[in-house]
């Protein structure tokens, strides 16, 4: 079953996406995750009361506005951008299968003081699709995938396992 955690994962890192789904886990010790969620907090304390936080099984929205079907999240650092957007979608798209019409999404870099918008399209759509093969590959392979070193693997919470 695919998750936004797994969607997000597929663009940042295979090794990644193949830890996480075989529990093994380390962001409990990342500063950077710790952080990213305190931004997202401090951010919505202000105006929580028009965000809801939608539970949908396997994966969860922080931040939905039911009157304008508006999906937000709150990010760190633009660096990351592509992965942000395609989580969006994915809860877009999710969303959609649920009889949601109509879902736009945000996303927010308080530090940047910029919003992105993300809408989906049906090339959007397909797209997901792929993303969900991938995904399936990906997960099922017998070993770990080999590790590729990213600019993003000094801020990763699994940069010891994989460096030290
Ligand atoms: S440290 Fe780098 S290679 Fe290792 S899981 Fe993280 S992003 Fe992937």
């Amino acid at each position: 079953m695919t998750s936004a955690t797994l969607i997000t994962y597929l663009h940042l890192c295979h090794r990644k996406l193949w830890l996480h789904h075989h529990h093994i886990r380390m962001e409990h010790n990342s500063d950077t995750v710790a952080e990213g969620k305190l931004i997202g907090e401090s951010t919505y304390q202000r105006r929580a009361k028009k965000w809801k936080e939608l539970d949908l099984g396997y994966t969860k929205v922080d931040h939905f506005d039911p009157h304008n079907n508006e999906i937000r999240e709150v990010k760190k650092s633009r660096k990351l951008e592509h992965a942000h957007v395609a989580q969006v979608k994915y809860y877009i798209y999710v969303l959609e299968k649920r009889g949601v019409q109509n879902v736009t999404g945000i996303i927010e870099y308080p530090k940047h003081r910029k919003t992105t918008k993300v809408e989906l399209t049906d090339i959007g759509r397909k797209e997901i699709e792929g993303w969900q093969a991938e995904i399936e590959r990906i997960i099922n392979l017998a070993q770990c995938p080999d590790m590729v070193k990213k600019s993003y693997c000094r801020n990763c919470a699994f940069y010891d396992f994989c460096f030290v």
